[in-house]
């Protein structure tokens, strides 16, 4: 069991329950300053797989419909990473792949792809339509940490990092597998918005009944948002471990809230 008064950025024991939400509580970092909930999705390890969801009907639609949801967006996120780095003949780590279609455009592309989905739902559909096979092991495991490190030219997480349990962690083992000289591409929501101040006022002002707002934000559901950072608590993470920040923007493709960040590993890292 997690001790929540342990920051999941700064790991020092400075962390109180500063905003009750009906079902979780937003933890605040008195140290750093880091918003994440108190709760922890439940991830199989080694070959130990109880997700035995599988594909009907009912979820195939589903996901077509999200698909062509993200179908733009997923694009724009292939063309900012062409911009930095050609995909073909690159090694390509996706991480929190979904059903596989940001894969499947970089295979197009040319690049050798990788990727990692830990619901079976998404790992199901992804093989079915697109033919791409997706790996269960979550970025910290051996699979990856043994059998690819300093491997990768390219890793991308998009909209993952506010999903993850620990997300230091997580960038942690994304930097291991990166080449020297190799690319990190994310996006997550930032939480310096006007948006969070809103929610924040909105919360004190009437003394803690009014948590919708942060409930929009929020959710103890499986693969739901843990913790979101402010710009420079995801610059200083990146950088200590081991990224420069090549370029950091709300895209066109983006609503002004979230962050786009363009990093690379520097070239005598290990
Ligand atoms: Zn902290």
């Amino acid at each position: 069991m997690y001790d929540f008064s342990r920051c999941k950025l700064c790991a020092s024991h400075s962390a109180h329950p500063t905003y009750h939400l009906k079902n979780t509580t937003i933890y605040v970092c008195a140290e750093c300053g880091f918003h994440f909930i108190d709760h922890l999705d439940i991830i199989p390890s080694g070959s130990q797989d109880d997700d035995t969801t599988t594909l009907d009907r009912k979820s195939l639609d589903y996901i077509d419909g999200r698909i062509d949801a993200q179908s733009r967006q997923l694009r724009g996120n292939l063309l900012l990473v062409s911009r930095h780095r050609s995909p073909a003949g690159a090694h390509c780590l996706d991480i929190g792949a979904g059903a596989g279609l940001f894969p499947s455009l970089l295979a197009e592309a040319g690049a050798v792809v990788h990727g990692i989905e830990p619901q079976n739902l998404f790992r199901e559909y992804a093989l079915k339509r697109f033919g791409i096979l997706l790996h269960r092991e979550t970025i910290d495991d051996r699979y990856w940490q043994q059998g690819f490190a300093g491997f990768f030219d390219i890793a991308t997480l998009w909209d993952v990092i506010e999903h993850v349990n620990f997300p230091a962690e997580t960038l942690r083992g994304v930097s291991a597998v990166t080449k020297p000289g190799g690319w990190l591409f994310l996006d997550t929501p930032r939480r310096d918005s006007l948006f969070y101040r809103i929610c924040e006022w909105s919360y004190r002002l009437s003394g803690g009944s009014n948590r919708l707002l942060f409930e929009s934000l929020y959710s103890p559901q499986p693969f739901r948002h843990k913790q979101l950072f402010t710009r420079s608590q995801l610059v200083n993470l990146v950088e200590r471990i081991g990224f420069t920040v090549v370029s950091l923007n709300s895209s066109v493709f983006r609503p002004n809230d979230r962050m786009v960040l363009v990093c690379r590993k520097s070239q005598d890292a290990r």
